[in-house]
């Protein structure tokens, strides 16, 4: 049984420490805050057990939900599944586009035929979009911008506005003008091209970290292992065996996945190599601001998608009402904005989603909640643009010929996907593989 150090406590990290552990090795996990589950992860606010941003999934995420299963989370009572849809609050117009639960292609042919808020040259346009895209098996030679692809495929100003704007960003966190097409074609293949329960939408009824981080911590020291929270590693050395500094503590190991953050990553490579070829990323901010209103306070939908106006402060868009996954957060609402920076203060930006929802849903009373909780990670993803150049999760340093006990994990490293739990948790196992040299 050898010994393993992975350094972070995200879900990439947590997904390499569990297919280590699985696989009947020591692993030693360890995470600079007090917290585990870094951008996914849980937090007070106010007595409520919240999430640092709300998160969504695809019923295509086969490795998290696998995850889960394995450190002991039936995902069918920690995620509120939902078909595949795309519904703005009737009060405020836009579409109403839901997928019924029929085997795929019929799914797509059947919300298409009866969506709301689309006319016939919208539909058929997202037809042609789906069997193109279909036709060129979600692949292209070159990579462009998504505004490009919607272009070339003839999409309606009205589709481009209720459809894919919003699904772009948040998708891949990134606007239509900039995002990866590639990036989005492979979002949309398990979505719009996949069997019906790949396109669910899966959202999370318990908090962030005891979804996945706290049961992979308990299912890895069972395993033998050990987990430090607010334990960050500040060196790592190679001499036959791996040494990790802490600042007051050593810890050896066999091998090493750093599961940080790409900048972290490469500032704890650089001693040791001057090609290890992490890129400088850029990044895109998202922004959940919590408004509570009274027990009684609920949406006819789990979400909504809402409609940019001209005439909003601030544009939240998309709003979960909390209470539909977990009855103790009952009138407890999420406004999502995803990629734009927010110039507003929290409190104003707080009070401009609630009017928001209080003009869209036209419920007066929203304009007014108890309390409200702003929470914007800065780096919440990187910037999901076309040809990005993401590294390898195998690590081989040419100045430590033959040292092939390190690897990288996190959303960053190389993927079909965008900066999502799926990438990172897929990227955990790749990593694992590479330093088990196993295929
Ligand atoms: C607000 C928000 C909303 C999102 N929404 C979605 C969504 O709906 N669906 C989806 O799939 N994805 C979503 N994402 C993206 C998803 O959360 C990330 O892709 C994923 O959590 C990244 O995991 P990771 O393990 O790669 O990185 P991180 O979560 O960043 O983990 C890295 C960990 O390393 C730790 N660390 C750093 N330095 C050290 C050190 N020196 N020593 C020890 N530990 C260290 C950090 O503290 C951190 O815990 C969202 C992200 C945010 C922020």
């Amino acid at each position: 049984m050898a010994n393993y150090a992975v350094i972070g406590a995200g879900w990439a990290g947590c997904s390499a420490a569990v297919e280590l552990s699985k696989r009947g090795h020591r692993v030693q996990l360890f995470e600079t805050a007090r917290t585990l589950g870094g951008r996914a992860r849980q937090l007070i606010s106010h007595g409520m057990m919240l999430d640092n941003g709300q998160h969504i999934l695809l019923g295509a995420y086969r490795s998290t939900l696998e995850l889960l299963t394995t450190t002991g989370i039936d995902p069918k009572t920690a995620l509120l599944r939902l078909p595949l849809q795309m519904c703005y609050p009737p009060e405020s117009g836009g579409m109403h586009f839901v997928a019924p639960r029929l085997p795929a292609p019929l799914h797509l042919a059947l919300a298409l035929w009866n969506a709301t808020g689309l006319n016939r040259a919208d539909k058929l346009a997202l037809a042609r979009f789906s069997s193109t895209a279909r036709w060129m098996d979600w692949q292209l030679n070159t990579d462009c911008t998504v505004a490009e692809l919607l272009a070339r495929f003839d999409q309606t100003d009205n589709l481009i506005r209720l459809m894919w704007q919003p699904l772009c960003v948040a998708a891949l966190n990134t606007p239509v003008s900039t995002a990866s097409a590639q990036v989005f074609l492979s979002v949309l293949k398990d979505s719009l091209g996949a069997h019906r329960a790949a396109s669910d939408m899966l959202i999370p009824r318990y908090d962030l970290s005891s979804l996945l981080p706290l049961a992979a911590a308990n299912y890895i020291e069972q395993g033998g292992g050990q987990v430090y929270p607010g334990c960050a590693i500040h060196k790592l050395q190679y001499k036959r065996q791996w040494q990790l500094h802490t600042g007051q503590d050593t810890y050896t190991a066999d091998g090493v996945i750093i599961a940080t953050p790409a900048r972290t990553a490469a500032a704890l490579l650089a001693p040791l190599s001057s090609q290890h070829g992490i890129p400088e990323f850029s990044y895109k901010a998202i922004t959940t601001c919590y408004l509570k209103y009274p027990a009684g306070t609920t949406l006819a939908r789990p979400f909504y998608a809402l409609q940019e106006r001209p005439e909003h402060a601030a544009f939240g868009q998309f709003v979960f009402d909390r209470g539909q996954l977990n009855p103790q957060q009952a009138g407890l609402l999420a406004v999502v904005i995803s990629a734009p920076a927010i110039t507003q203060d929290h409190t104003t930006l707080a009070q401009a989603l609630a009017a928001q929802l209080a003009a869209d849903l036209h419920k007066p009373a929203l304009a007014h909640p108890e309390w409200s909780q702003t929470i914007t990670e800065k780096r919440a993803t990187f910037a999901c643009t076309p040809g990005l150049h993401r590294p390898q999760q195998k690590l081989t340093l040419p100045e430590l010929e033959g040292c092939t006990s390190l690897a990288l994990a996190g959303d960053y490293t190389a993927s079909p996907y965008p900066a999502t739990l799926e990438a990172a948790v897929q990227s955990g196992i790749a990593a694992a593989k590479a330093v088990l040299q196993t295929p």
